[in-house]
């Protein structure tokens, strides 16, 4: 019965009176071909774009939660926006990358070509890398390796220490992972996506992008607003959510149980039929314990009503160290299932990339290149290699 539309409905008491809100059903489909389509209730927006919702009305909510009703998306909005699909980002935007690693991979390939290659010149490659946070083993295995395949091919032809370069480079990005993102509903219930990092990190924006991206991609998509802790997260998604046409589900106020709006946000997403429900996290990096208890208690509540299929970790890619203890502290907190590696735009420390795969033996799925709405690209190892190395 996915694709026959069910009436659902909300009735909250609203100071002093009843008043009846509608709850959005969105039918699961491909945007652009009508199975997505419909308006929210009462605004007139017009069917047939992307995502955006179908009015009805329906079940009773309990009164006393402190989440509201999911907020119909393109309702403030007005004009509901199609995001262009996601395949190929990372070749597009490769120039933010070439341009913020500048003489990352032009010294390297500068010194390996130089008229001089000696042990000196090496350290030198070594510690190239190791500035660009790849992390010490790894350089070292990667100076290894193309030492000997630069004395074994007896050339310092620049094509073709590059093409070496290139190989062990890809070579340490690992192209064997797998870095899909699972996304794909499971029957009448959603796939779940959990988002966490420290604030600041870019885990609020990357929520609105990756809903962008999946949406763009033909999905049906719901934000939980889960960061309770911070009513500008909440209003921050439901502006991503307005724009492309997912439902929003908040707190009525700061402070509330982050673990409810989960389990709200996924129960609607469930009456709603939406493909995919990503969950908003609080950042707050206070002990591991609270952290462990925190996150622990959002999955938990989730998975009363469906899976949560990937635990995201969002790293901002210019703090470094930083950035690899946090990954640190979130991995043993709760499963990751994948890093989105944030504002590779503004940082020559690409090897990072490298770092934390290796920290937290997790593969990078998702990197941030910029602040537009459609910077958030899937990983490709031979496309970020190739942008390293200006290619
Ligand atoms: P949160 O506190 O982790 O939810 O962080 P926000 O989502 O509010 O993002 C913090 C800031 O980082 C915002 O100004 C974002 O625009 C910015 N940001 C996020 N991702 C990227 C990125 O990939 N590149 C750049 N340059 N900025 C980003």
């Amino acid at each position: 019965m996915e694709h026959v539309l069910i009436i659902v409905g909300i009735i909250v008491v609203v100071a002093g009176g009843a008043s009846a809100l509608v709850v959005p059903r969105l039918r699961r489909g491909r945007p652009g071909t009508g199975h997505a389509s419909g308006q929210p209730a009462g605004t007139g927006a017009g069917a047939g774009a992307a995502g955006t919702i179908t009015a009805d009305d329906g079940a009773a909510r309990p009164p006393d939660t402190d989440v509201l009703p999911p907020v119909p998306a393109g309702q403030a909005a007005g004009v509901v926006e199609r995001p262009p699909p996601s395949a190929g980002r990372l070749v597009r935007l490769r120039g933010r990358l070439a341009r913020s690693q500048t003489g990352f991979g032009a010294v390297l390939l500068g010194l390996l070509s130089g008229a001089k290659l000696d042990d000196e010149t090496w350290d030198q490659i070594e510690e190239i890398l190791i500035t660009a946070d790849m992390g010490v083993a790894p350089a070292r295995q990667l100076v290894d390796r193309l030492r000997t395949e630069v004395k074994v091919a007896g050339t310092r032809d620049l094509a073709e220490v590059r093409a070496l370069l290139r190989a062990d480079l890809i070579e340490q990005v690992d192209p064997n992972l797998d870095r899909a993102l699972r996304t794909e509903p499971h029957g009448d219930r959603p796939a779940v996506v959990l988002m966490v990092g420290v604030n600041g990190t870019g885990k609020t924006t990357t929520c609105g992008r990756l809903a962008r991206v999946l949406i763009g991609d033909g999905q049906t998509v719901l934000l939980g607003a889960a960061d309770t802790f911070r009513a500008a997260a909440a209003d921050q998604l439901q502006t991503w959510g307005g724009r492309v046409g997912a439902a929003v589900v908040r707190a009525d106020r700061e402070g509330a149980d982050p673990a409810s709006v989960a389990f709200e946000a996924v129960s609607a997403g469930i009456a709603a039929g939406v493909d995919t429900v990503i969950v908003d996290t609080a950042g707050r990096l206070h002990t591991k314990t609270g952290l462990m208890d925190e996150l622990g208690k959002i999955k938990r509540v989730i998975e009363k009503r469906a899976t949560v299929d990937e635990v995201l970790l969002v790293l901002d890619a210019t703090t470094g160290q930083n950035g690899l203890r946090q990954a640190r502290v979130f991995a043993e907190a709760v499963d990751v299932t994948g890093i989105v590696l944030t504002k590779l735009d503004g940082t020559a420390k690409g090897g990072i990339v490298v770092a934390v795969q290796r920290e937290l033996g997790v593969p990078v799925k998702l990197v941030g290149l910029g602040e537009g709405p459609d910077d958030l690209a899937p990983f490709e190892p031979a496309a970020f290699v190739d942008a390293l190395l200006g290619v």
